[in-house]
């Protein structure tokens, strides 16, 4: 009898304490479970011993050919000895930590041992021994993300458990596309997944449940599309042109060719009774701010509010010190919401955003995180836009009705790839800066050239310019990160102490600590600036005239070239030097070009390391298992299926489960 379950103890051998291991791996409940897809495989195939190098990974079955001793090492340490016959020769194993063992094996026993080959000492130092021999079909086997206490046997057997007790999963690929691509059930894929029989079968499955997880996807986008083409409570704006054109003549530069055009589109948008969900990409430094500010000035003179929200806190500050001084001579208000303003200051504007005193807001997350209430919020603005996930907007309280989107991206996309994953947005690009500025010279150099670059920074604060030095952030919590600032630091302030101020901003320093060390590099009394890449996003500092990238190996091309537009923002020659351990190809490609749009094509061709396409994925959409940029093939048929499915069979009751679903989504609507 098939007994369903549901909650993790349910599962045989699994108990509150081990429950709350797996709680520790986001796992709560038995779909959790089963949709915990494996790390990478290992292959089960009996080594030959005779060809194995010294510490190779081997995996021997035989029989244990004497009774296994334990030697105590230390109060904690203890190691198991014993000796395998595999029917050709006799090798020792040593196994730690598996005291276990001592009891469990006999001689006689069959087992299989993994492990390292010592030949010297002709021994298995083992890292698992099981009971039982080797089949002689080639086993793949999956191997977990693990935490203490939790192996991955015991992931493995719970899994299987799971995917044996019957359960039923929700299949969302269409009956008649199932047909069409000959794909198997979902739940033999997920199966499959876990447990290969082969690779003919993993690779089916797998490919199935990608295109499953792409077809959801794109579904969630088309019905974005159609919601706000639908939607009828877009606002419909009327504005004085005529104070829109004379304030544009204020400005002390007039607007590019793109920016213009970006403008119109724009303002068509915020004209139309139809909702706008814009995507604006160009380049760092192509001028996307001022478009946003006038967008935001529009929204205002047609009476309703904009917030415009950015990743951070230091972005927040600039954006907001910028929009002061290009608005002091109107009546628009200003005000900026981060999570470091004091309690009081915070109440009092919160109050005037409610009551609508309040016509541009600034902020963090703290935008949609604090409960803000705004008396009209007409226009959301998101600078890269890629740090807020669709859901994040939804959070935004508004009274009345639904502001329109405009989203900012200095990560262009290439065309293709922007009507699938950006499908549900219209797309405005600034592909030409402003006139008059000196293109950045990059040079690549090894980290043997360090002396020679340290004479280019040296020429560099002679002329009174100042220089970001950055490291590579290592993901949070790692406290490498801070370890390698530091040490560039030190090593900076070494060289270069003397003659100027050398300081570091990293994610370990308080907000207020950031803060304080911006400004001051702003303001220039700091001449060396080492950082991770928090800087990577808006900051502009015209006087800093070089950025030195440490292991810019580390990154995609679209993030050094986002870096690299942290210089030339002024009139001074600037250069960006790429450091990396030897001489790398990939990133000789941006000694010869600027062209932001021209790297994410070519970061796309190569679908090598960049990072242009973790874009939707970071925050919108996780993908467990597909890879938009690897993918890109099924991407594109998926796409044209999804839009097939819509056209034909939207609000058919057949797929309602697929409309449920949509609906559970309920993305901007
Ligand atoms: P990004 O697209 O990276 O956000 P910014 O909006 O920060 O670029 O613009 C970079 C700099 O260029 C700013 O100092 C801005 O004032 C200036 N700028 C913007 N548009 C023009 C223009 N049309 N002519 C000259 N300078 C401009
Ligand atoms: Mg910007």
């Amino acid at each position: 009898m098939v007994i369903l379950i549901k909650s993790l103890e349910e599962i045989d051998g699994i108990g509150v304490k081990t429950a709350e291991l797996f709680h520790k791996l986001g796992i709560f409940d038995v779909y959790d479970l089963i949709y915990y897809y494996p790390k990478r495989y290992e292959i089960l195939k009996r080594s030959n011993m005779s060809l194995v190098a010294d510490q190779e990974r081997v995996v021997v079955d035989g029989i244990v050919e004497c009774q296994p001793t334990m030697v105590s090492l230390s109060f904690k340490l203890k190691k198991v000895l014993f000796r395998i016959f595999d029917g050709r020769g006799i090798y020792h194993v040593v196994a730690f930590n598996h005291s276990y063992l001592c009891k469990q094996l006999h001689s006689g026993m069959k087992v299989i041992v993994i492990g390292k080959y010592d030949q010297m000492r002709n021994t298995i130092v083992a890292s698992e021994v099981r009971l039982g021999e080797l089949c002689d079909k080639v086993q793949i086997e999956a191997v977990y993300g693990t935490t203490e206490g939790l192996n991955r046997k015991i992931i493995r057997r719970a899994i299987h458990f799971s995917l044996k007790s019957g359960l039923e999963v929700e299949d969302y690929i269409p009956d008649y596309l199932i047909s069409q691509y000959h794909f198997p059930t979902k739940l033999w894929s997920i199966s499959q997944i876990h447990f290969p029989v082969d690779s003919v079968s993993y690779r089916k499955a797998r490919q199935r449940l990608k295109y499953e997880e792409l077809f959801l996807y794109l579904m969630k986008i088309n019905y974005f599309r159609m919601c706000l083409c639908q939607d009828t409570h877009a606002i419909q704006r009327e504005f004085d042109e005529l104070k829109l054109n004379s304030f544009i003549e204020t400005l002390d530069f007039s607007l590019t060719a793109d920016q213009e055009k970006a403008l119109e589109e724009i303002k068509d948008d915020l004209i139309s009774d139809r909702r706008m969900n814009r995507l604006l990409q160009g380049d760092v430094g192509s001028g996307k701010t001022i478009v946003a500010f006038l967008a935001s000035y529009i929204n205002f003179l047609s009476g309703y509010q904009t917030a415009l929200m950015v990743p951070t806190e230091i972005l927040a500050n600039q954006h907001y010190d910028n929009a002061c001084k290009l608005f002091k001579n109107t009546d628009m208000q200003i005000a900026i919401l981060t999570s470091s303003i004091s309690r009081k200051n915070k109440e009092k504007i919160l109050n005037q955003i409610g009551n609508g005193e309040i016509d541009l807001v600034i902020g963090t997350q703290s935008l949609i995180q604090e409960k803000v209430e705004y008396a009209n919020l007409g226009l959301i603005i998101t600078d890269e836009q890629h740090r807020f996930g669709v859901n994040q907007r939804n959070e935004l309280k508004n009274k009345g009705s639904f502001p329109d989107i405009l989203s900012m991206s200095a990560t262009p996309i290439p065309r293709t790839y922007a009507l699938t994953i950006y499908g549900d947005m219209d797309v405005s690009n600034i592909r030409v800066k402003p006139a008059g500025r000196k293109e950045v010279i990059t040079y690549c150099k090894c980290e043997d050239d360090m002396f020679e670059v340290l004479e280019m920074m040296k020429k560099e604060i002679d002329l009174g310019h100042q220089i970001y030095v950055i490291a590579p952030s290592i993901e949070k919590g790692n406290s490498d990160e801070l370890n390698n600032v530091l040490y560039i630091k030190e090593k900076m302030q070494i060289a270069f102490g003397k003659i100027c101020r050398v300081e570091a901003v990293h994610g370990k320093l308080g907000n207020e600590e950031k803060n304080i060390i911006m400004k001051q590099f702003e303001d220039g009394r700091i001449s060396i600036l080492i950082s991770t890449t928090v800087i990577e996003v808006g900051v502009n500092v015209p006087n800093a005239s070089m950025i030195v990238i440490f292991q810019s190996n580390l990154f995609g091309l679209s993030t050094l070239h986002q870096l690299r537009g942290r210089v030339g923002r002024g009139t001074i020659q600037s250069y960006c030097i790429l450091i990396s351990k030897d001489k790398c190809e990939r990133l000789q490609m941006l000694e010869k070009s600027n062209d932001g749009f021209f790297i994410s094509e070519y970061d796309f061709k190569c679908r090598g390391e960049g990072d242009l396409f973790g874009v939707r994925q970071s925050g919108e959409a996780f993908f467990k298992i597909a890879d938009i940029r690897k993918d890109f093939d099924l991407l594109v048929r998926v796409k044209s299926d999804v839009d097939d499915f819509f056209n034909c069979h939207f609000g058919d009751v057949k797929y309602q489960k697929f409309w449920d679903c949509l609906a559970k989504l309920n993305g901007l609507n």
